[in-house]
C-alpha cells in the first residue's frame, strides 16, 4: 500500500504521470482538478463556485477544496493507498492533510516534485490548449498558474523537503522515460523507508 502525493508545475506532466502510477501500483489517482472540471461540467454548486477561480487561474479556497479532499479520501477506495494529484499547493492545505491523516493514524510515504523550466511549460501547455481548449490554457492564466506555483506551491515542497520526505525527479523527456523515473524513484524511497 502506498499513500503518494505528486506535486508538479501546470504543463508538467502530473496527471498523465498519475494516471500512469495508479494504474502501475493499484492505487486510486485523485486529481483536484480533475474534480473540479467535473463539478464545472456538471454545473454542480462546487462547480460553479470553483469555475471563477479555475477560469482566472487562482486557486479555488481552502474552505472550498479542503473538504471537498476530505471527502474524496474518506471513500472506500482510498482505504488501501492513494496518489494525490495536485493537492496540496498551499502551506495551510498541508496542515490540514496532516491533520486528515493523522486523525486516520496513517502517513505519506512518498512525496515527489515533479521539475521542468518555466518556458518549457509555457510551450507544452499553450500547445495543450490547442488541442484540448481548456479554459485556463490562455498565455496570461498560463503565466498566473506559474507564478502562483512558485509563490505558493514551492513552500509546500520546501516544507516536505524540511521534513525529509521530499524526491525531486525531472519531467522532461518522454512520457515514458520520465515514468520509469517516478517508478524507480518510488521503489527507492518505500525500500530505504522499510
Ligand atoms: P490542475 O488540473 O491540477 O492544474 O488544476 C486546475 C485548477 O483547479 C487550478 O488552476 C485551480 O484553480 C484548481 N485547483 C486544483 N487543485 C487545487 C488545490 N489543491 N487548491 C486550490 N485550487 C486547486
Amino acid at each position: 500500500m502506498t499513500r503518494m502525493l505528486l506535486i508538479g508545475p501546470p504543463g508538467s506532466g502530473k496527471g498523465t504521470q498519475a494516471e500512469r502510477i495508479s494504474d502501475r501500483l493499484g492505487i486510486v489517482a485523485i486529481s483536484t482538478g480533475d474534480i473540479f472540471r467535473f463539478n464545472v461540467k456538471e454545473q454542480t454548486p462546487l462547480g460553479i463556485e470553483a469555475k471563477k477561480y479555475m477560469d482566472a487561474g487562482d486557486f479555488v479556497p481552502d474552505s472550498v477544496t479542503n473538504s471537498m479532499v476530505r471527502d474524496r479520501l474518506a471513500q472506500d477506495d482510498a482505504a488501501n493507498g492513494f496518489l494525490l494529484d495536485g493537492y496540496p499547493r498551499t502551506v495551510a492545505q498541508v496542515e490540514y492533510l496532516d491533520e486528515i491523516l493523522a486523525e486516520k493514524g496513517q502517513s505519506l510515504d512518498v512525496v515527489l516534485q515533479l521539475t521542468a523550466d518555466d518556458e518549457e511549460l509555457v510551450a507544452r501547455l499553450l500547445n495543450r490548449a490547442k488541442e484540448t481548449g481548456r479554459s485556463d490554457d490562455t498565455e496570461d492564466v498560463i503565466r498566473h498558474r506559474l507564478e502562483l506555483y512558485h509563490t505558493q506551491t514551492e513552500a509546500v515542497v520546501s516544507k516536505y523537503d524540511e521534513r525529509g520526505t521530499l524526491t525531486r525527479v525531472d519531467g522532461i523527456g518522454a512520457i515514458d522515460e520520465v515514468t520509469d523515473r517516478v517508478l524507480a524513484a518510488i521503489e527507492t524511497t518505500v525500500r530505504s523507508a522499510s
